[in-house]
């Protein structure tokens, strides 16, 4: 999406913070806007890392925990110590910890800790709020359950779990008000493990997910038949929210809402801002979950309530990811570094970067509820959002894929009343604008629309 450029957006790109704004730190130098963030992206930085991450060999979750050379053991502790180097030139900004557990599972057939390292870098005035960028840093070859193959995923997903340590490398020189989690995730293959006991550490610490952008398979930018496309990144994101099944069926069909999860509009979000930025690399929305018959760990973030999206390159290439390294009649399979696209890596980097300092300056998206059945007239109402100088009321066509009416009201305002709009005939939606103008993505006045887990009335 190109066309609709938001003028909120471009005012939040444009406008410094200023220090008033951050009054843990008022000698702050004013925050650098997103593209400036996204500039900072290192293509070198990114190769050092996916080398780095390649160098082990294998990083099956079933590998060596004690080798320091090779597999999952040496692999964390390097990811750690990444993290422990940035935090340290951060003046310890980063609190670095594992998450794990042991597991036993159908990939996992012995008990086995399957740990994560987590970068925690806190809010300076929200640090309940939280939004959570993820790769999985285990690999995989043929067979799932080989672990001392070489596995050297460069790709899936030593991109993304780049991508998480870049995005530290970046964001961490820099406060924001909303706490930002660096994720490298294990166990994706052996069954989103990680993620389901990342996904519990944040509902055990009471966070306030708004989003997880879940990174797997960010670095190539050709498919096996000779298909190229640098300039898109795919974003899937569920239409329908899966948690709150049943108690929310009915809502929404009573209401509307199939096409109004909050992870459906963070992805409308990240195709605006991709648009906005410019970054050279246009958001293709992807309106389902994961790629057909597939999954990835953003779905445990789902089934916790979380709001969640999985970024994914344009051009899958099959030959190169859960291949065993070889050359059968002239053709390469394994998912090695040379197949990589460094430059395009960068980009989906870059944009990543930018979401995730947008979503931690902006406040937490309104909780609206709309009313307006058999009158000429619809009225929003929400509550006031904490740190919410404004919010903007949104709504669309039914049959429109992104929000194209808007009008901004004041931040002592908590509802709106559009005269002559019909509520039958739109879908509505509110979002929040942070005194230097960075706005929240929207969230939709339907059942389950609210960026928090989704409570059936009884149990509110
Ligand atoms: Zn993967």
């Amino acid at each position: 999406m190109k066309n609709v450029l938001i003028a909120v957006a471009a005012v939040g790109l444009l406008i410094p913070a200023v220090s008033a704004q951050r009054p843990q730190a008022p000698q702050a130098a004013p925050a650098p806007s997103l593209r400036a963030l996204a500039d900072d992206v290192s293509e070198e930085s990114l190769r050092t890392m996916v080398e780095g991450l390649v160098s082990f060999g294998t990083r099956h979750t079933l590998s060596s925990r004690n080798d320091p050379e090779r597999g999952i053991g040496a692999a964390l502790a390097w990811t750690e110590a990444e993290f422990g180097r940035f935090s340290r030139e951060c003046g310890d900004c980063l609190e670095v910890i594992r998450t794990g557990d042991t597991v036993t599972g159908q990939r996992i057939p012995e008990p086995t800790l399957v740990e994560n390292v987590v970068a925690i870098q806190r809010g300076t005035r929200e640090p309940g709020r939280v939004v959570i960028i993820t790769g999985h840093i285990d690999s995989r070859v043929t067979d799932v359950m080989n672990a001392t193959a070489e596995a050297p995923g460069a790709n899936d997903d030593g991109s993304g779990t780049a991508a998480v340590i870049e995005a530290a490398r970046v964001l961490s020189k820099h406060r924001f008000p909303a706490t930002i989690v660096y994720a490298a995730l294990s166990g994706e293959e052996q069954g989103l493990v990680g993620a389901r006991i990342l996904a519990d550490h944040a509902r055990a610490q009471g966070w306030q997910v708004v989003a997880n952008l879940n990174n797997d398979i960010i670095g190539n930018s050709c498919g096996s038949d000779g298909t190229c496309d640098a300039g898109h990144v795919r974003v899937f994101s569920e239409g329908l929210r899966w948690q709150g099944g049943d108690a929310l069926r009915p809502l929404v069909r009573g209401q509307g809402g199939e096409n109004d999860s909050p992870s459906r509009n963070l992805s409308r979000f990240l195709d605006r801002l991709a648009g906005d930025l410019s970054l050279g690399l246009d958001v293709r929305q992807i309106w389902r979950n994961d790629r057909f018959g597939r999954g990835g760990d953003h779905s445990e973030f789902l089934n916790a309530g979380f709001p969640a999206v999985r970024l994914s390159v344009a051009v899958e290439n099959y030959n190169w990811q859960h291949q065993d390294l070889r050359t059968e009649g002239g053709v390469e399979y394994g998912d090695t570094i040379d197949k990589m696209d460094f430059p395009y890596l960068r980009r989906v980097t870059a944009l990543n970067v930018a979401a995730l300092a947008a979503l931690a300056r902006a406040p937490m998206p309104p909780v609206p509820t709309v009313e307006g059945a058999v009158s000429p007239d619809t009225t929003l109402a929400w509550e006031a959002v904490p740190n919410a100088a404004a919010y903007i009321v949104r709504w669309r066509r039914t049959d429109a894929a992104n929000w194209h009416e808007s009008v901004r009201v004041p931040g002592s305002q908590t509802s709106h009343v559009l005269r002559g709009i019909r509520v039958d005939d739109w879908v509505f939606g509110v979002s929040s604008v942070s005194a230097d103008g960075y706005e929240s993505p929207v969230a939709s006045a339907v059942p389950g629309g609210a960026f928090r887990p989704y409570t059936p009335p009884a149990q509110q």
